[in-house]
């Protein structure tokens, strides 16, 4: 008894090799019938007997290719049509428009095993790839997903690439980037005066590396520098043509064995390193980890990644050892991705190029990752995450436009129930991210089909993400502004990430946020929803002595919180009195002016004290840096808390000032910077969990969200978490956006799709 089927699936199934593999299965369960992309994803028909039927209907859920992200399967029977054959069927051109682009993928072990094989054409070829892996987001130029829109639209296919493409059987099946050496992107190393090399690039490239030579090596989505590990003035030349860089570089090694060597891996920091988004992994440096001391100094970390792109494979074991790898570029630019702006800006940093003519369509810096509680969350999200959508709770009632923060800037679109995050922007005072911000703005809502009738940012009046966003708004006067406020953005996103509406108490600690009342927050405690929120709590204000001359010298900071816990009875002493003679008393003077001096309830900003009284750092080079060398240095051993008394009134306050008497107490009795680190963050831990079991008292919310870049912060936030779940709190973390400004455009769009939703209810 012959039946058939008809099948929509929803999700991201083109361009990944999701035809060739529907066409195999049916093929192989015996049926006929068709599968063509539609709008949605794909439509199959299938047609044969009922149990044929069931088995292929199994190796749709259980097999599918790897790069497929299947959200729904519906299926419903139609009348057999008496077909004879399985096709697959050419789909239109406003079908293909409408499907999610699929973010770039590592090379996959068919791909891999073909350029290590002398007998295969594709043998040590630098740009093979599949419809199970290869570039897609940073070649694309434009919709519908094919060749001529992307940056392999100059590379004509050769007769066997040609076949490739056309065979619904075949791998390559409609593998949009397929090429090969005798049709594909070449490529050349380019000596310091721009000059190709003669020989065999991979193997010279090598050659110079192991010579001390810093190499500029173009990836997927933008230049890296490069250069031996274990080199140690190699390391500090590069870190010195950075301009005094000084975060940590990340590594390249050849394999997961190499890794091992570096790192201490778990088994889901095994499979990170491994999967298809190949993230930077942040994990726990070994003791005998054979890295130059200039890698990463000071960090109990290391930064690693394995190879994602057939170049990385070929160069990586070339070489046989792992490789700094880090951001082609000076300082805070955004990486160099264009080869005209690479080889301006890298020529006074690199010695060689190693490079190739296939073009990158838009720059995408390496994801980075790290694994808390069993679960690898970003720290950011881009290269091999981004575009992917995320879901939204419920379905956006227009399609919004979200322009996130200022620092560490992505923007998202929504529209039904989803939500496209894009890749890392940059700080957008710079003038590259900010160019890079618009053209995402554009590129993204051809890509996805959305025209945004809500515009959602900050309430910062100075973020250009603000400013922008005002424009379009005051361009287009039927596009609705929504401001959305810092903290609330950060608490909506991650409750939202975790399917959840609220109300819940949200711990929102970060650098600077602006707040309702025009000063800087950054120590909240509040009470949201995705539509709005109360703020119940705070970390006791003091000034910032400068402004944002304090985010780049904590030890104004230091000055600030000293201030603020003993006034005039300052004891004597003090190791950061005495390096700041010359200025002491002039910010004395700022700090009673109250002129150029905010009051700031920062969490992240008194980090930056205690740094600065530790004697760590007085100035930082960049946002969060004096406090991640205070986690860095943290001893965690240590079980000792200061004291943060909770203040009760009608908004809690944590009290700072306790604190900062007992790390003088500390420092006095010559107690050790690791003991005094670990008790600042053993004390705020304690004291936050005081004020959210005091919240759930008033309130009755026993969900907490915690959100903001100070959860970075792995030994703070594991505190606060045992803490909580102790007391009986559910907890919710972020697992698909960083806890930094990094997630605040997905927060921004919740919380405009939930007051768009309040606006205009739908009744059901
Ligand atoms: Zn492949
Ligand atoms: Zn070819
Ligand atoms: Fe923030």
């Amino acid at each position: 008894m012959v039946e058939r089927t008809r099948l929509r699936i929803s999700g991201t199934v083109q361009g990944v090799g999701f035809r060739p593999f529907v066409h195999r299965a049916a093929t192989a369960c015996g049926l006929t019938g068709f599968v063509r992309n539609d709008e949605r994803g794909a439509w199959i028909e299938v047609e044969g007997p009922r149990d044929a039927l069931d088995a292929f209907a199994r190796a749709l859920e259980e097999d599918p290719p790897a790069l497929a992200r299947i959200e729904g399967i519906s299926r419903v029977a139609v009348p057999p049509l008496g077909e004879t054959s399985f096709r697959i069927e050419r789909s239109t051109a406003d079908g293909e428009r409408r499907a999610p682009i699929s973010p770039d993928a590592a090379t996959c072990e068919a791909c891999l095993a073909e350029i290590l094989d002398p007998a295969d054409r594709r043998h040590r070829y630098a740009f093979t790839n599949c419809t199970a892996c290869g570039p897609r987001f940073t070649i694309v130029t434009g919709v519908p997903y094919d060749r001529a829109a992307t940056t392999m639209r100059d590379f004509a296919m050769c007769d066997d690439c040609a076949r490739e493409y056309a065979d619904p059987t075949d791998r390559r099946f409609h593998a949009q980037p397929l090429c090969c050496p005798a049709c594909g992107p070449r490529l050349v190393l380019r000596g310091r005066d721009g000059k190709q090399e003669p020989g065999d690039p991979i193997a010279r490239t090598a050659a110079l590396l192991a010579s001390g030579a810093i190499v500029a090596i173009k990836g997927l989505g933008g230049f890296h520098l490069a250069v031996s590990c274990t080199d140690e003035a190699a390391v500090s030349a590069l870190r010195a043509r950075k301009r005094r860089e000084e975060r940590p570089f990340a590594l390249l090694a050849p394999d997961l064995g190499a890794a091992e060597r570096l790192v201490h891996l778990d088994d889901v920091g095994r499979r990170c390193l491994t999967g298809t988004q190949r993230p930077i992994l942040l994990a726990p440096r070994r003791e005998d980890a054979p890295v130059a001391d200039g890698v990463a100094p000071g960090m109990r970390w290391l930064g690693v990644m394995l190879p994602y792109t057939p170049l990385h494979h070929l160069l990586a074991r070339e070489v046989g050892a792992p490789i700094v790898l880090t951001s082609g570029n000076v300082s805070d630019e955004p990486i160099a991705y264009r080869d005209d702006d690479a080889r301006e800006r890298l020529a006074p940093l690199c010695d060689a190029w190693l490079t190739h003519d296939r073009p990158i369509h838009v720059r995408c810096d390496d994801s980075v990752v790290r694994v808390h509680r069993g679960v690898a969350r970003p720290l950011r999200r881009s290269r091999g995450h981004a575009p992917a959508p995320l879901p939204l709770p419920f379905a956006a009632p227009a399609p919004i436009l979200a322009c996130g923060g200022e620092l560490k800037n992505t923007l998202c679109l929504a529209k039904g129930a989803r939500a496209y995050v894009s890749h890392h922007l940059g700080d957008l005072e710079n003038w590259g991210a900010f160019e890079a911000f618009r053209e995402a703005i554009d590129h993204l809502a051809r890509l996805f089909d959305v025209t945004p009738a809500v515009i959602a940012c900050d309430l910062h009046p100075e973020y250009l993400s603000t400013k922008h966003a005002q424009a379009l708004a005051l361009a287009n006067p039927d596009l609705t502004l929504v401001g959305v406020q810092h903290h609330h953005a950060h608490a909506a996103a991650c409750l939202a990430e975790s399917g959840c509406e609220g109300p819940a108490l949200a711990v929102c600690y970060d650098g600077l946020g602006y707040g309702t009342d025009g000063t800087l927050w950054g120590g909240e405690l509040l009470v949201a929803d995705l539509v709005d929120f109360e703020r119940v709590g705070r970390l006791a204000p003091v000034p910032m002595p400068g402004a944002a001359a304090a985010i780049r010298e904590p030890w104004r900071m230091a000055a600030a919180h000293l201030d603020a816990a003993f006034g005039a009875a300052l004891p004597a002493g003090l190791e950061v009195v005495r390096r700041n003679r010359d200025r002491w008393d002039a910010i004395g003077a700022l700090l009673r002016s109250g002129i150029q001096a905010p009051p700031t309830s920062s969490v992240g900003r008194l980090f930056d004290a205690v740094a600065a009284l530790v004697g760590l750092r007085d100035r930082v080079s960049f946002e969060g840096q004096a406090a991640i060398a205070l986690e860095q240095l943290a001893d965690p051993t240590e079980a000792g808390a200061y004291p943060m008394p909770v203040r009760d009134g009608a908004l809690l306050e944590l009290d700072g000032a306790a604190l900062i008497r007992a790390v003088v107490a500390d420092l006095g009795a010559g107690a050790p910077p690791a003991r005094i680190a670990a008790r600042l963050h053993n004390g705020l831990a304690r004291a936050t969990a005081e004020a959210c079991r005091a919240l759930r008292e008033r309130r009755g919310v026993g969900v907490v969200a915690l959100s903001g870049g100070v959860f970075q912060n792995q030994l703070l936030l594991d505190r606060l978490v045992t803490q909580l779940e102790a007391d009986g709190f559910r907890v919710l973390l972020h697992a698909a956006l960083p806890p930094n400004d990094g997630g605040l455009s997905y927060g921004q769009a919740v919380v405009a799709a939930a007051r768009a939703r309040a606006r205009f209810p739908t009744g059901d």
